[in-house]
């Protein structure tokens, strides 16, 4: 549409509409009207699309209508959710002033453009998971990251070199929005914005800093020798200018803070160790799920980060591990301590939420009652050191805010600050005052009622109120001719006549008055509030963190207690021991009359570096190996492990492959994801990993797969700071021991009992007799000849060369000597239903009950 026709064409309000628009054409624009964000055009199709909502008409443009849609303002945020969800930007555009009658639309602004990334609101949040805009800039091989977290204004900056290194990061980092410059492709899969490539700039940092914190000193902020990071941090904080458009006092500063690699987890093994939901997407299966005993969203949060992030510090494991010992060792503090943290609501939002401006009543209230709870949960863990001594330090110096908030606000809030009453009654002098007035105005109107009743003589003579005319006196037809002569007629209905006096007049003019002036002051005092908070946000953040990493350490504790995890010992050798160690997740699932089996390991870099494992399907195999890789893992976040001991030793990467699936979508086959896992583990291997390999080879033909599988292991083997363990069926490597010193087989044991097999989910130190394959497909329920068959190749395949010179001797074919051994196997079972039958005790049943066995010796005999 061209300037002019616009000109022509539209109201001055659609003309506004439309200027503000094309500055946000890449936005959906929420325009404010009243108590609704309508939009128009193309944006109400769309919305109404997203959002179910109705598609209406308003005005026109050419002689066509224009498409219109709108949400109430004070539901908002669900709506902005759904669309943000569904990938959209959303400008939202207030009125600035209020509407005064003159001509012209009110002055309109966009106040904030609201993105996946940028979302502070508790509806558009999940309480346990961080929302974290994340911008990268790359610079010849090295890499910055500057990662905040908006609705708790959390930095974390990162440096690194190599592409593997950056996807790892930005897997753990988890990008609700990725800031990247116009060129640069997504090393992962994020909703992704550019704020202009001159924003990814140290200099442009450097401004923005002086600007948004008026901090001048670089030095303190350790960025002078990150200049990848502060490019990054530029990109943020160009984009958070953009899309935010007011002051973000509640962000701590970006210090990039120096820190040891940790353990690293490569994105598939993170994945195939089921950290956040099982292989098969449930995130009830997921190791998350299980190890989520804290009692707030900020523990929440941080568990999920200290998860995330495994620390190869040993002081550091060592400080946690000692806090979480003292907890459990002392029942009645740890109780106390999770029932006070279960009060506490989430700080760091509502904290965010008031700093910007955005905020709710109830976040007021709620950010009073956790400043409340702080002096108790200090008062409850009482004199300790270690990690204590700094948690004890940040959760006081807030006690005075805390009283001011409490005494300020109600208990029980409105639900918007427009509804008034969010400001308790003795707070504040002139608010009660004012208040007073309103309040007695329904007194002064009740008494002026009786008075002019007694004074005219009209008994039926109301006073009432509307809208549209303020107070009034109401008479009724009859009797309205006696009406004194200074009631002024306002209004004539059916039944009755209204009037005004100028006693009621003057009244009304002070009432009203009264309460919008109790509302003003309400809102001054609740801006005053917010002022003293945002002074103190940096200390109301250090006090949340203190929170968090108390739920964090309190969740352990517990974990410990109710489920038996003991203290690991960590070391800086490389022998790793487990008495009894169980799989979390696995353990959790089972019913009680189905106990987990606990497995000892026991692994050493000499002799016994490589562990090959073999047995049937479903023994056991993959939970084990998972078991072992996951006490490691919690070892190195300070969380106590599911075993009756465990010697840990301090391990810089883990590296799994687990089964595998096909990516089609990103086009590749099974055997090829396969082969992608093995190579990223054979290429990336460093002193001090541990390696998990469940099954190689398997997606291609028998002699490739086991010609691959065989020269895997053999490198693994020979890579002389790892410990591996190595499952497959592939019995052909159970060789592999007596060639490699370091090597050693180990196997998940099975019973065969009646016909059919019994999975012990025991380890024992032995290579497996057998693989059971047939008897697993014969319990999931191949039909009974497929199964004879199947028995009859496996003769075959297993003794060719046997049973070729045998059946040269006897003149049998090789069928017919895998069919002999069918008829033993037969003969087997015939012997079984004959000692069942001989135990029947056939002069005690009821005939109902012989008639029930005789139909299941049918069965057993017949295969059903
Ligand atoms: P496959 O070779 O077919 O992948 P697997 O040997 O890896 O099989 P798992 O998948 O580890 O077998 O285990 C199969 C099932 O056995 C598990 O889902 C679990 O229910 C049960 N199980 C495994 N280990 C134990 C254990 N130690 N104690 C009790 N039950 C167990």
């Amino acid at each position: 549409m061209t300037k002019k026709s616009v000109e022509q064409t539209h109201t001055p309000m659609m003309k506004q509409y439309l200027k503000i628009k094309s500055e946000y054409s890449d936005c959906l624009l929420f325009y404010r009207m009243g108590d609704f964000y309508e939009m128009f055009f193309e944006d109400a199709v769309e919305a109404s699309k997203i959002l179910d909502i109705t598609l209406t008409k308003r005005g026109k443009a050419n002689g066509d209508d224009i498409p219109m849609a709108g949400v109430p303002w004070h539901q908002a945020e669900n709506y902005l959710a759904r669309l943000v969800a569904a990938g959209k930007r959303v400008a939202v555009c207030e009125q600035m002033e209020a509407p005064d009658g003159s001509k012209g639309p009110v002055r309109r602004d966009v106040v904030r453009v609201v993105t996946a990334g940028t979302i502070t609101e508790s509806e558009l949040l999940d309480q346990a998971s961080s929302a974290s805009l994340v911008a990268c800039y790359k610079k010849n091989e090295r890499w910055g990251l500057a990662s905040i977290d908006l609705s708790c204004g959390h930095w974390h900056l990162l440096e690194g070199s190599g592409d593997v290194a950056l996807e790892e990061q930005l897997t753990v980092l988890n990008p609700a929005e990725l800031l990247l410059m116009h060129n640069e492709d997504s090393p992962i899969q994020a909703t992704q914005t550019c704020p202009g490539d001159w924003s990814f700039s140290a200099s442009v940092a450097r401004e923005q800093l002086e600007q948004h914190f008026g901090v001048s000193d670089w030095q303190s902020l350790n960025l002078d020798d990150h200049q990848q990071a502060a490019a990054a941090v530029g990109a943020v904080l160009v984009y958070l200018g953009q899309t935010q458009k007011c002051a973000l006092e509640h962000l701590s500063l970006p210090v990039f803070i120096e820190q040891a690699d940790g353990m690293r987890i490569d994105m598939r093994s993170r994945r195939n160790l089921e950290l956040y939901s099982s292989l098969s997407g449930d995130p009830k299966a997921g190791m998350i799920a299980v190890l989520d005993e804290t009692s707030t969203p900020m523990g929440a949060r941080l568990l999920r980060n200290w998860i995330d992030r495994p620390l190869t510090d040993l002081d550091a494991l060592r400080e946690r591990q000692s806090a979480v010992k003292s907890l459990m060792d002392d029942s009645e503090t740890l109780d106390a301590l999770r029932q006070h943290l279960n009060g506490v609501r989430d700080m760091e939002r509502m904290l965010t939420r008031i700093v910007l401006g955005r905020a709710i009543p109830r976040d007021y209230r709620g950010l009073a009652d956790a400043l409340l709870a702080l002096p108790e949960l200090s008062h409850t863990l009482g004199d300790r050191s270690g990690l204590f001594a700094s948690i004890t330090a940040s959760l006081h110096g807030l006690e005075a805010l805390a009283d001011t908030l409490c005494k300020a606000i109600v208990d029980i809030t409105p639900q918007n600050f427009r509804d008034g009453g969010m400001i308790r009654q003795g707070f504040d002098a002139e608010l009660d005052r004012l208040r007073g007035l309103a309040n007695d105005a329904n007194a002064w109107l009740r008494d002026y009622e009786t008075r002019e009743r007694e004074r005219t003589g009209l008994p039926n003579l109301r006073v009432k109120y509307n809208k549209v005319f303020g107070y009034f006196i109401e008479i009724s037809k009859a009797q309205a001719k006696d009406a004194p002569v200074e009631y002024v007629r306002k209004q004539t209905l059916v039944n009755a006549e209204r009037f005004i006096t100028d006693e009621l007049h003057s009244f009304e003019s002070e009432i009203l008055g009264a309460q919008d002036a109790a509302m003003q002051t309400e809102a001054g005092l609740i801006e005053a509030l917010r002022l003293q908070l945002c002074q103190q946000a940096t200390a109301i953040q250090m006090a949340a963190r203190a929170v968090a990493t108390l739920d964090v350490l309190a969740c352990f504790a517990h974990l410990a207690r109710t489920y038996h995890y003991i203290q690991p010992e960590m070391h800086t050798g490389r022998a790793l021991k487990l008495v009894a160690g169980r799989h979390p997740v696995v353990e959790r699932h089972l019913s009680s009359d189905e106990p987990f089996v606990a497995n000892d390991t026991h692994m050493d870099l000499k002799s016994r570096r490589f562990m090959l494992l073999t047995g049937p399907n479903m023994g056991g195999k993959s939970t084990y190996m998972r078991q072992v890789a996951w006490i490691v893992w919690l070892a190195h976040t300070g969380c106590f492990v599911p075993a009756e001991e465990a010697r840990i030793p301090l391990t810089k990467r883990i590296f799994t492959r687990v089964g595998a699936g096909d990516e089609l979508a990103s086009g590749r086959s099974t055997f090829m994801v396969e082969m992608m896992e093995t190579a990223t583990i054979l290429n990336q291997l460093e002193p001090r990993s541990l390696v998990i390999i469940d099954e190689i080879g398997r997606g291609t033909s028998t002699w490739d797969g086991l010609a691959i599988a065989w020269s895997v292991a053999e490198s693994l083997i020979k890579s002389d700071d790892v410990l591996t363990l190595f499952a497959t069926h592939y019995h052909e490597l159970t060789e592999l021991p007596d060639e490699y010193k370091p090597a050693f087989n180990a196997s998940v044991t099975v019973r065969e009992w009646n016909g059919t097999v019994i999975f012990m989910h025991q380890v024992i130190e032995d290579a497996a007799d057998q693989s059971y394959g047939i008897a697993v497909a014969q319990l999931a329920g191949l039909p009974r000849e497929v199964i004879k068959r199947a028995r009859e190749h496996l003769f075959r395949l297993e003794h060719g060369s046997e049973l070729a010179a045998e059946s040269g001797k006897s003149q049998l074919g090789l069928f017919a000597v895998a069919e002999k051994r069918q008829q033993e196997a037969e003969l087997q079972s015939l012997r079984a239903l004959r000692d069942k039958l001989a135990g029947v005790d056939v002069e005690h049943m009821r005939p109902l009950d012989a008639l029930m066995l005789l139909d299941s010796l049918k069965n057993e005999v017949t295969g059903k």
